[in-house]
């Protein structure tokens, strides 16, 4: 079969021979969903071991399956499409690389004019082998390209999550502005709103380098909508991610500190997937405050009957910080 995707499949039996796993679990990012079965059946023929695909949606590393693939009697997990997050898991992991196999080198030619001479290079998972091809094109146009280091939940240098923009951060006071080479609208205006610079994003998919000043303002003025409209609530949902990466505790119980003192009730609710059917039987609540991941609050916003923020957007809502100030919530 012909994958959308570049996956070294060769190389997967190979370690499940090498190390003598009997069974493995596969757990595979939505857009590679579709494949699980043909990877599947390669697998147990290459490998020749019992395979189980996990079925549960998966966004991140954040959401590692390690405690149900040990529950499930596999030896390791094959966690595809996403870096490490955790150091530490409860079988071995492997992480494998899911690569999209498009040229971004004409594109970027093609528009290398539009860049500031001093470019802060970043990029999402799926592309961060193709940073140094990228810097070595603009770097032989005379500009100079900073690349940031992997800090934190990071893997890779000059890659973003949607959770965590830190290499960005690391060279911000070195470039003009940055260069995102991937897809959508989050992870680009994540760089521009935690930086404060300009950003173009390099998109393969459709074809073009966007300023991203264009894109950011209607994204933003849709976030100052669902901040005022929250202003009068009086009690809050405040949502507590369950998978273990996406969990903050300390952060929700300084939420529910913040109501609290500001006259308004919050009640902590709990779940693995947030999305608006799932918020929807919680009608007593006025608005929601969500403290797992950063991407369901920004990407969704117009499915949600109720205003959802961020809890960065809350302390606007109540008075505590000024919009001036808007920050992207991300997870150290
Ligand atoms: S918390 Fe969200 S943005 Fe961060 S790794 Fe998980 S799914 Fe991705």
């Amino acid at each position: 079969m012909n994958y959308v995707f570049d996956l070294d499949l060769a190389g997967v039996a190979g370690i499940i021979k090498k190390e003598g796993y009997t069974c493995v679990a596969l757990q595979l990012p939505e857009g590679l969903k579709d494949s699980g079965v043909d990877i599947s059946n390669r697998l147990a023929l290459d490998a020749d071991c019992e395979v189980i695909i996990l079925g549960d949606p998966c966004y991140g590393a954040c959401d590692l399956a390690d405690f149900e693939a040990l529950g499930l009697g596999c030896d390791a997990l094959f966690h595809f499409g996403h870096s490490r997050i955790f150091k530490n898991a409860r079988l071995p992991v492997h992480y494998i690389a899911v690569k999209i196999p498009r040229d971004p080198l004409p594109l970027l030619k093609e528009n290398l004019d539009q860049l500031p001479r001093r470019v802060g290079l970043v990029t999402t998972i799926q592309h961060v082998h193709l940073l140094d091809e990228i810097k070595k094109v603009i770097e032989e146009s005379g500009r100079s390209v900073a690349v940031g280091s992997a800090l934190g939940r990071i893997a890779y240098p000059g890659q973003v999550l949607g959770c965590s923009f830190s290499t960005a951060k690391d060279v911000a006071d070195d470039v003009e502005g940055f260069l995102f080479v991937g897809t959508g609208n989050f992870h680009p205006l994540g760089v521009a709103l935690s930086t404060g610079k300009k950003v173009f994003a390099l998109d393969m998919e459709r074809g073009e380098l966007r300023d991203m000043s264009d894109v950011s303002e209607p994204i933003l003025r849709r976030r100052f909508a669902a901040i005022t409209r929250a202003q009068d609530a009086q009690s809050f949902g405040i949502l507590i991610g369950e998978k273990e990466g996406q969990r903050r505790l300390g952060l929700a119980k300084k939420v529910r500190g913040m109501l609290e003192e500001k006259g308004r009730s919050g009640y902590f609710i709990a779940l693995r997937e947030i999305n608006p059917d799932v918020l929807l039987p919680f009608r007593g609540l006025d608005a929601f405050v969500n403290t797992a991941c950063p991407r369901i609050t920004i990407d969704d916003t117009a499915r949600y009957k109720k205003p959802v923020l961020t809890p960065v957007e809350l302390e606007i809502a109540l008075g505590i910080r000024d919009w001036e100030d808007y920050a992207m919530d991300e997870i150290v």
